[in-house]
């Protein structure tokens, strides 16, 4: 049998081992991707650690993967040998629960599949996925370019697609790291009057290059007043990890306002007052299904938007994903097999 890489975490908190197994074959429904590029997500200690139930170990993380078509199982008819494509996050789930009868596919109480969780990802030369997890990734994308779209990006397109923002309104993004440069860059093609809300006079370059409206350092002043200042933002977008700055940011936002936390803080405080005084809502957002990726990337292709990368091979996975842990890789580190 045909021998691939692959990295596994045996145990929770346990080390990564890059192991040889035999290349999976797909079943009924399912497609094997040969990964050409696979991000390492912050989420991903999720796995690393133990820290989501019910996990079986070993497990290969890994749920920002780009990589060609390699085999289709039975019954699969959408995709054919040879086409680029993503899998994020979101995995699968069953169609037929009451959720995803709604069209939440997101809330499956039956069968939701989660990438490099439910079953093993992207750190490995090839993976296998069910077929309705793929999203077709454009020609126009280099793998490097589009893995880290299929989470970081879809999450911040996402959450500001579907936020109440229109076109010309006051949009706040707090963070500037590997979330944070992506919705920025989302947020001004999107037509939003963008605010950059970051830690820091150093920034500000940063800021304005990806198109940034305007800068706040949160150091030196306070947001909220700032973004008020402005004439209250519409919708600010969470994207740190930090509940104190989310906290700090909240105030600024105007009447009918929303604060989208997309960062895993573990938890914020916001006055009920200032709440229901103006019908300011807080909402979480998730990043999404395989389509929405899919409108992520050809979006990305549209509009210019791309992510910023540290590249590194599959075999120095232990040092990429170290570097993506102290937080000062800018901004988003990318495994490559060579394929
Ligand atoms: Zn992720
Ligand atoms: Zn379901």
């Amino acid at each position: 049998m045909p021998k691939m890489r692959a990295v596994q975490v045996a145990r929770p908190g346990g080390p990564f081992e890059i192991v040889e197994r035999e290349i999976p074959q797909p079943g009924a429904g399912q497609v094997r991707v040969k990964v050409q590029a696979c991000g390492i997500c912050h989420s991903d200690s999720l796995v690393k650690e133990g820290h989501w139930p019910g996990i079986q170990y070993p497990r290969v993380p890994g749920h920002e993967v780009v990589g060609l078509v390699d085999a289709v199982g039975a019954g699969v008819t959408q995709w054919k040998t040879g086409q680029r494509v993503g899998v994020g996050w979101h995995g699968g789930h069953c169609g037929t629960c009451d959720n995803c009868r709604n069209g939440d596919f997101f809330g499956c109480t039956v069968n939701l599949q989660i990438t490099g969780v439910s079953f093993d990802g992207g750190y490995a030369d090839y993976m296998v996925a069910p077929a309705i997890a793929l999203a077709l990734v454009p020609e126009d994308l280099a793998p490097v370019e589009a893995a880290p779209l299929m989470c970081a990006g879809i999450t911040t397109y996402n959450a500001l697609r579907n936020s109440p923002a229109r076109p010309g309104d006051l949009v706040a993004v707090l963070g500037l790291g590997g979330l944070g440069h992506l919705g920025v860059q989302y947020a001004v093609k999107m037509g939003f009057r963008t605010v950059a809300i970051a830690r820091g006079k150093d920034k500000e370059p940063l800021a304005h290059k990806l198109g940034a409206w305007r800068y706040l350092d949160s150091q030196s002043l306070d947001p909220a007043a700032e973004l008020q200042k402005l004439g209250g933002a519409k919708v600010i977008i969470a994207t740190v990890t930090n509940g104190d700055a989310m906290s700090a940011v909240t105030g600024g936002l105007g009447i009918n306002g929303t604060i989208v936390v997309i960062g895993a803080a573990q938890s914020m405080t916001v006055s009920p007052l200032f709440l229901l005084s103006g019908r300011r809502a807080v909402k979480g957002w998730y990043s999404g299904t395989a389509a929405d990726s899919q409108d992520t990337l050809a979006f990305s292709v549209l509009s210019g938007v791309r992510s910023m990368n540290e590249v590194y091979p599959l075999e120095k996975v232990t040092e990429a994903y170290e570097r993506m842990e102290s937080g000062k890789a800018r901004f988003r580190v990318v495994l490559t097999t060579g394929h």
